[in-house]
């Protein structure tokens, strides 16, 4: 093994024995703590119910759906289109959103 990647090799290892588990996991989980740190200090809500959302039913939301926008690139990584929601809160959205955005609203259907 080159010198590098055995150096790599045990600077992951020793991560791994402090940490108890992989970095990346460690890093992705502290990461999520502090965006949920610093959105508490701002006093933010949930987007949809408006009440209190605890660590463990936090999620970043998008106001308007970017997958199926023409723009979907741009508002996927746009601050100003992040909020946040409790998870339940947000997965109702995004499938109403969805159902919405499947039909476009100058077709008429049979009925209407
Ligand atoms: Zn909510």
């Amino acid at each position: 093994m080159p010198r590098s990647r055995q150096a790599e090799s045990v600077k992951s290892e020793r991560r791994r024995a402090v940490l108890g588990e992989a970095w990346s996991t460690a890093n992705y989980r502290l990461n999520r703590d502090l965006l949920y740190h610093y959105v508490q200090l701002t006093g933010v809500r949930c987007w949809h119910c408006g009440k209190h959302m605890p660590r463990d039913d936090f999620t970043i939301e998008h106001k308007v759906n970017w997958l199926n926008h023409p723009e979907g690139k741009r508002l996927f990584s746009d601050p100003d289109n992040i909020t946040f929601s409790h998870s339940l809160c947000n997965t109702e959205n995004s499938s109403a959103q969805d159902r919405r955005n499947r039909i476009p609203h100058n077709i008429k259907y049979e009925g209407e």
